[in-house]
């Protein structure tokens, strides 16, 4: 047994996620999870929303509210719609909280301690028109590395280079449009990133497994035009967490608040600590901190490849640079998007799938398995309608749900709702034997490995052996002229029926929790070999057969889903 942190990027505050933002992190990170705890390990599964920021404040004030009472209801609805997709968190946490205040206040501090973190006088861009500095999502203009007119003061969403406003050209406000943007000086604390720049590289040379997405992107920021750059980490804003050293304001920082970039992250350590004071655990150090036991903790992150950079550099510099024992990642598991029916999801235009949408037409585990099995590994994937039919009526229903409605149904007609005694396996349960135990092997290494798709494609492998196995001993003519033989076949499939719950329930938790209740057992045990698994449901045992498990999904379904969800066209 051993002992894994998991993280998923923590989503923004303001609004409900799609479909792609699922698929880029928590529900991947779910699936580990899910699959590690059945393995029999430790696992700490975190999450949490991330709260500061002027979008939260515009938000807040679009929607009427004060702002800590919008995030407080946002985060009342994400974690909803995250118990909605059975995504297992053990604690949902949200960067506003006190912990978190506490514990970035602290990292900023040492780092200033350790001579990384100074202050700069710089020059913001301040918006007459608007009465305020503006941050820099709020100023769009032309990216000047690759010429793209919509690009954000921040980073570029065309090309993804990290950009400072003073870049863009043609610079505007995007509050009210105003074109009068005029620098003026404030005061700000840095990080000095540039100053760790050989420790960083020494760290991720040193990650020989991590995924090429993932390296790729670091080394470049890393490397690319004048290297890593230092970054602000306070602003001037309200919302955030309040720039104090010690407990006392930090003198010459008066009224500033963190940037969100630099606080967001380390919510995922206060997240263990709001989850030991919520009274669900009794110990984060050992999770945290590498002298108080998690040196042997292993530690996954999940997040989309535009978080990439912030993990990979900017996260570190903080845990690196504070000289304190703290658990850095092992292992960085990115994805890239996810599209929509041809282009991007949108919430502004409504385009694509939303959580919450999602939920109100099927369950969770229908998307569960397309989002999973067609995740954004090794390039975007594109979800259309036809796609997300063909998968789950072929998969889910014609192949899962059809063996088992075919072989509990055959059962309870001929020989009653227990498992039936008698016969003798041969050669066909031999030869199947043999070849779940190959795939259920190729299976855990793809699942052990976080390869996603190949994990979908390995079950959906082992869920067709089943299928093949009855089309071709085929007990329904067997019975006619050897009872005793169809027995053993019916016997051996309705244990593949539990078999195929404990395999799946990673990825379609809510219909392997109904099969194993059909199964009227809850023996869940990880399968050591297929024979020994498909001898615990001995003969005499009850079951009942399942409702229906997966339904079809109708063209006129898909027709009126995509007329809904194809969004206001620009
Ligand atoms: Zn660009």
């Amino acid at each position: 047994m051993a002992r894994h942190l998991i993280t998923s990027a923590i989503p923004y505050i303001n609004g409900i996620k799609h479909l792609g933002n699922l698929v880029g992190s928590q529900l991947p990170a779910d699936l580990y999870a899910r699959y590690l705890r059945a393995r029999g390990h430790e696992v700490l599964f975190l999450c949490a929303t991330d709260e500061h920021g002027t979008p939260a404040e515009l938000a807040a004030a679009k929607a009427g509210l004060p702002v800590a009472e919008y995030c407080a209801r946002m985060h009342e609805t994400q974690s909803a719609l995250a118990d909605g997709f059975r995504l297992s968190f053990d604690h949902f946490g949200r960067s506003s909280s006190a912990q978190n205040a506490t514990l970035t206040q602290h990292f900023a501090k040492r780092l200033f301690d350790a001579g990384l973190v100074e202050e700069r006088v710089e020059t913001q861009v301040y918006s007459p028109t608007d009465g305020r500095f503006l941050p820099d999502r709020y100023i769009e203009g032309t990216c000047p590395n690759c010429g793209f007119d919509g690009a954000r003061g921040d980073q570029c969403d065309n090309c993804t280079k990290q950009l400072d406003p003073a870049d863009l050209i043609e610079p505007h406000s995007v509050i009210s449009g105003a074109t009068d943007l005029e620098p003026r000086e404030t005061k700000h604390l840095h990080l000095r990133q540039s100053a760790m720049k050989d420790d960083l590289a020494a760290w991720i040379d040193a990650q020989a497994d991590w995924p090429i997405l993932t390296t790729s992107i670091a080394r470049k920021w890393l490397t690319d035009g004048d290297g890593l750059q230092d970054r602000g980490i306070t602003r001037d804003l309200d919302w955030g967490v309040p720039v104090l050293r010690d407990g006392d304001p930090w003198p010459g920082m008066e009224g500033k608040v963190f940037y969100v970039w630099f606080d967001a992250p380390i919510e995922y350590i206060a997240s263990a600590q709001e989850w030991v004071d919520a009274g669900k655990g009794d110990d984060w150090r050992r999770w945290w901190r590498t002298d108080a036991g998690a040196g042997d903790v292993r530690y996954t992150q999940f997040m989309g490849k535009d978080n990439v950079p912030f993990h990979t550099l900017s996260f570190p510099v903080t845990i690196l640079g504070s000289g304190e024992p703290w658990k850095l990642v092992d292992y960085i598991k990115s994805f890239n998007y996810l599209t929509y029916d041809g282009g991007q999801f949108s919430t502004s235009r409504g385009r694509g799938v939303f959580m919450d949408q999602a939920l109100d037409i099927l369950p969770a585990d229908y998307w569960r398995w397309w989002l999973l099995s067609h995740s954004p590994e090794t390039s975007d994937a594109e979800f259309t309608w036809p796609n997300f039919q063909a998968s789950v009526n072929k998969d889910l229903a014609d192949v899962l749900g059809n063996f088992v409605s075919r072989i509990t149904k055959f059962c309870r007609s001929k020989f009653g709702e227990a498992v039936p005694d008698g016969g003798t396996p041969g050669a066909p349960e031999a030869r199947l034997i043999s070849d779940l135990d190959t795939r259920i092997a190729a299976y855990t290494t793809a699942m052990d490995r976080i390869e996603v798709r190949k994990s979908a494609a390995e079950l959906r492998a082992i869920w067709a052996l089943g299928n093949e196995y009855l089309q071709t001993v085929a007990p329904w003519t067997v019975f006619k002229t050897d009872p005793d033989t169809a027995a053993m076949q019916t016997r051996l499939a309705l244990n593949l029926v539990r078999l195929y719950a404990v395999l799946s329930a990673p990825f379609i938790p809510d219909a392997a929790a109904d099969l194993m209740a059909a199964m009227r057992t809850d023996d869940a045990a990880w399968p050591a070999d297929a024979a020994t698994a498909l001898a615990a449901l001995p003969p005499g045992h009850a079951f009942a057969v399942p409702e229906v498990t997966f339904r079809k999904i109708t063209d006129e379904e898909t027709a009126e889903w995509a007329e809904r969800f194809a969004g206001i066209r620009g």
